[in-house]
């Protein structure tokens, strides 16, 4: 199982990174040993002291493909969840400006939080979902489906022509703005309109 994730897809957030927006998605891969096992704390590694949230819906490939076009990519899927792109924000700025690659700061152990999935019928329209992040019970990042640049069954299309999609993938679908610090002892928990999703305890 791999998890594909989305870069820059939420024009609020690329303007907080100061990055630019690009002109094809910004794809990269996080292995399966990234996911957080389901109830277990997340510990802060020792390598960073800028460990950053970042809140996203996911959605679950439930068959393997290839090339697929934006037309089949519903069939691709059924269940939607929200989780963390937990991201070493010191290493990834520290590897982007040598131009590396940022495994290390978007990989490492326990760096993916994949929530709760619900059907994806639950959702009138999939490209309206309200979703966010909580830390310590303050809303901390708000977003829309709406508001991506790239909407999933255009990602699906669009990384399907690079990876075979296989059953049990996950996508990660980009972040919008607000994305921040964690330190110990913080409590996290994201919600797909108003239902909580996941909750993570900082260590
Ligand atoms: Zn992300």
């Amino acid at each position: 199982m791999k998890l594909i994730c989305i870069g820059r897809n939420y024009t609020d957030h690329i303007a907080e990174l100061k990055n630019e927006r690009p002109v094809e998605p910004v794809v990269f891969i996080k292995p399966d040993s990234a996911v957080l096992p389901k109830q277990q704390d997340f510990y802060i590694p020792e390598f960073s002291s800028d460990v950053h949230y970042e809140v996203e819906v996911l959605v679950k490939i439930k068959k393997v493909g290839k090339h697929i076009s934006e037309e089949f990519a519903p069939t691709y899927y059924d269940e939607i969840s929200l989780g963390i792109d937990f991201t070493a924000r010191d290493l990834q700025s520290a590897l982007k400006e040598k131009g590396l690659p940022w495994e290390k700061a978007k990989g490492f152990d326990g760096a993916a939080v994949i929530g709760k999935w619900l059907p994806k019928h639950k959702f009138e329209d999939l490209n309206n979902i309200d979703f966010d992040l909580k830390k310590n019970d303050e809303v901390v990042q708000a977003g829309n489906t709406s508001l991506m640049l790239w909407k999933i069954d255009e990602i699906i299309s669009y990384v399907s022509r690079f990876f075979m999609l296989k059953k049990g993938d996950v996508i990660f679908t980009g972040t919008p703005a607000g994305v921040g610090k964690v330190s110990a002892n913080d409590y996290l928990s994201g919600s797909l309109e108003n239902e909580e999703i996941f909750t993570v305890k900082i260590k």
